[in-house]
């Protein structure tokens, strides 16, 4: 498959368009941001890391009964996914307090908690993702109840395999952020799992004032060994 013309450029994915109407092209680049943009960067190599690795997660998602984006791999940076349509909802699944939500609520990063949580942010850069909830969501028409609920459900399903999944790799899985994606009227779980978009704790740290970060945390806290951290959880998925 081809990339066509470019469709968009976002902070860390460039989308192009295939000869197939239902697909797209995703290019994974190494640009990192955070704070709504405010803090820019570059990270060398994570495109290549979070390609492989955001692949890896949805075809182990799959297996499970979860219905992804994922297409096939192209090459190290370029994947070809469904052209879905995105909720405009950042889905937040928590295990662990830490970053906003301890912040929020004044909670000490670290700590458990009995049952996973869910948020919902509302996807709008100018507005700089304000956190919603489900009545919101639909007041605004961002998703319809059904949707919702679908959505919860699978992002609960999501967490679940992937809490399982990082335990044998001794990584605790803190948060991470879903979205989601309307494909022929299926929900589809789509965009990136990935070091930029979960919190992975090395195991047995989340209990401590001292938590060692294997995730973007290092870039936006300044914290140093931000690639050796992405390689190091590629490292643990694949042996390379
Ligand atoms: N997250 C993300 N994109 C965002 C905001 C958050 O991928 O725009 C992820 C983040 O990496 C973390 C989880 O969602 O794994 C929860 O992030 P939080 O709300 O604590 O925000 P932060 O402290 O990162 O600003």
């Amino acid at each position: 498959m081809q990339k066509k013309e470019q469709l968009y450029e976002g902070k860390a994915k460039k989308v192009f368009a295939t000869e197939n109407p239902d697909y797209v092209i995703v290019s994974y680049k190494d640009d990192a941001t955070a704070f709504n943009g405010l803090k820019k960067g570059t990270i060398s190599g994570k495109g290549v890391i979070n390609n492989k690795m955001s692949n890896m997660m949805m075809a182990m998602l799959e297996k499970k009964g979860i219905p992804t984006h994922f297409v096939e791999q192209l090459s190290d940076r370029d994947t070809v996914v469904k052209k879905v349509q995105i909720v405009p909802l950042e889905v937040i699944i928590r295990n662990v307090a830490a970053g906003s939500f301890s912040k929020r609520y004044g909670v000490p990063e670290g700590t458990k908690f009995s049952a996973p949580t869910i948020e919902f942010s509302y996807k709008n850069d100018e507005l700089g993702d304000p956190l919603i909830n489900d009545y919101h969501a639909l007041a605004l028409g961002l998703a319809t109840a059904q949707e919702i609920d679908t959505i919860k459900k699978m992002a609960f399903a999501v967490n679940d395999a992937m809490i399982e999944f990082f335990k044998q790799l001794n990584i605790d899985l803190i948060d991470f952020k879903l979205e989601f994606g309307r494909f022929k009227g299926q929900i589809l779980l789509a965009d990136e799992i990935s070091p930029d978009t979960c919190r992975f704790w090395e195991a047995g740290t989340w209990d401590t004032t001292k938590h060692v970060s294997l995730d973007k945390d290092r870039f936006r806290r300044d914290l140093g060994g931000v690639e050796d951290a992405y390689k190091e959880v590629f490292k643990r998925l694949t042996g390379e």
